[in-house]
């Protein structure tokens, strides 16, 4: 078990550029600790005016004097209490006037009771001990207020001890063998709970901090998760979040344009120059088509030496789908990375095109099925080119025929 010393070191713990950790602990449980502080008060206030009737019963003689300072001076301090506790300021503030109004009830108690001439005061001081109780352990206020308002009234009770009527140094030494053992044990009492309330709520912000840095590791491995690490960009998966999210959104089916690159003679590039100039390879492809398209477009790496383009446009994504595809052709072309055992001797990539409505996650398949047959189409006629499909020809025939019946 910690000691208490330790959990206030740890309070002191600056929390962030304004505020310790201690102020957050106060700021935290503000409302949780006012509102026990409140339920104890008002009860504890509640069973010290009532013991006036104790008071008219055991020691009579000072009836009136009980009466004029239990609701004269107590009474009033205790609604200035009430009142302090809606004032903004800290729970700790709170706490304190709530053990110096305590401690008041004590003295103005000992007041009392040393103005007595009955010979039952000295059993009735006994009581007196109940005040240590409440500033220990029934109001349960932070460990250094306890000690400090318990040692006043401990002093209290043991300076006016002497002004009873009939106190003896035998009755001191019998009201002190109770008295020690009690304040002890109930201030430790009060320790034990400091610490251990102290101790949760560290507890509670370690728990809370480390759940924070998971998420944010989650956040962080979901992004990886999404990523091709040769070339930095979306993989399979992230398309396949993409479409899921697009067939998703209200106003779906929306037109688009899939565009798959391949790299030309790409196994004799890896053959010739070694497997790791074909990363660098692949890297500076993707770099191209990065270049080449816009931001609404997701690029993601499909395959080994294979690029899928998802093109969205609201405006004729077919046009702009060849355009872009020829661009993405012509830069790549145009870095004439070297390529000897071709007979190009420089990369170039074939190109398939389709375009077409999107409404759900299997048109998307349909479109990447015929822009994959276009790009073989594009191999077979000699590679280094770009070939559309005929499906996607249809699809805006199709829409064009729409338009027009529309008109
Ligand atoms: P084609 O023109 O018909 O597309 O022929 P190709 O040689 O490009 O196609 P093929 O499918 O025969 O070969 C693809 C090669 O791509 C085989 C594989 O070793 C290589 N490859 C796949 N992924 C990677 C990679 O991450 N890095 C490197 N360096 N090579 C890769
Ligand atoms: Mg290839
Ligand atoms: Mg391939």
């Amino acid at each position: 078990m910690h000691r208490l010393s330790y959990y206030y070191q740890q309070l002191s713990q600056p929390a962030d550029e304004t505020s310790s950790v201690r102020d957050q602990y106060d700021r935290d449980r503000h409302d949780e600790r006012l509102h026990s502080l409140k339920r104890v008060c008002g009860w504890l206030a509640l069973f010290y005016f009532t013991y006036t009737l104790v008071d008219i019963y055991l020691i009579p003689d000072v009836s009136m004097r009980s009466f004029a300072l239990r609701f004269g001076l107590v009474g009033p301090s205790t609604l200035l209490l009430f009142a302090y506790f809606k004032r903004p300021v800290s729970i700790r503030r709170k706490e304190l006037a709530a053990v110096c109004q305590g401690c008041l009830g004590a003295l103005v108690w000992c007041m009392i009771l040393i103005s007595t001439q009955t010979p039952d005061v000295l059993n009735y001081y006994y009581a007196g001990l109940v005040f240590i109780l409440v500033l220990t352990i029934v109001a349960t206020p932070p460990f250094e207020q306890s000690l400090y308002g318990t040692l006043l009234v401990f002093a209290a009770l043991y300076t006016t001890i002497w002004f009873l009527p009939g106190a003896t140094m035998h009755y001191v030494l019998l009201h002190l063998s109770v008295g020690i053992p009690v304040t002890l044990l109930s201030l430790m009492a009060n320790y034990r709970f400091s610490a251990e309330s102290l101790r949760l709520y560290l507890e509670k912000l370690s728990v809370d901090q480390l759940r924070r840095e998971l998420a944010q590791r989650n956040r962080e491995l979901e992004k990886l998760s999404l990523i091709d690490p040769l070339t930095g960009l979306a993989n399979r998966r992230a398309l396949t979040n993409r479409i899921s999210q697009l067939t998703d959104q209200a106003g779906a089916p929306s037109e688009m344009a899939v565009v798959i690159i391949d790299v030309d003679h790409f196994k004799a590039f890896n053959d010739f120059y070694g497997h790791s100039e074909g990363d660098n390879c692949l890297c500076a492809v993707a770099g191209a088509i990065r270049t080449a398209c816009g931001t609404n477009d997701l690029i993601c790496r499909y395959g080994g030496e294979e690029f899928l383009v998802l093109h969205i446009t609201p405006f004729s994504p077919a046009a702009n789908a060849r355009a872009l595809a020829e661009s993405i052709r012509g830069r790549i072309d145009c870095l004439a990375m070297p390529h000897q055992p071709t007979q190009k001797g420089h990369v170039t990539v074939s190109v398939g095109v389709c375009s077409g409505l999107l409404s759900d996650a299997s048109q998307l398949n349909t479109l990447i099925e015929h822009a994959d047959e276009a790009l073989y189409q594009a191999k077979r006629k000699g590679r280094n080119r770009v070939e559309e499909s005929a499906y996607s020809i249809l699809m805006t025939t199709q829409n064009l025929r729409a338009a027009t019946c529309k008109e």
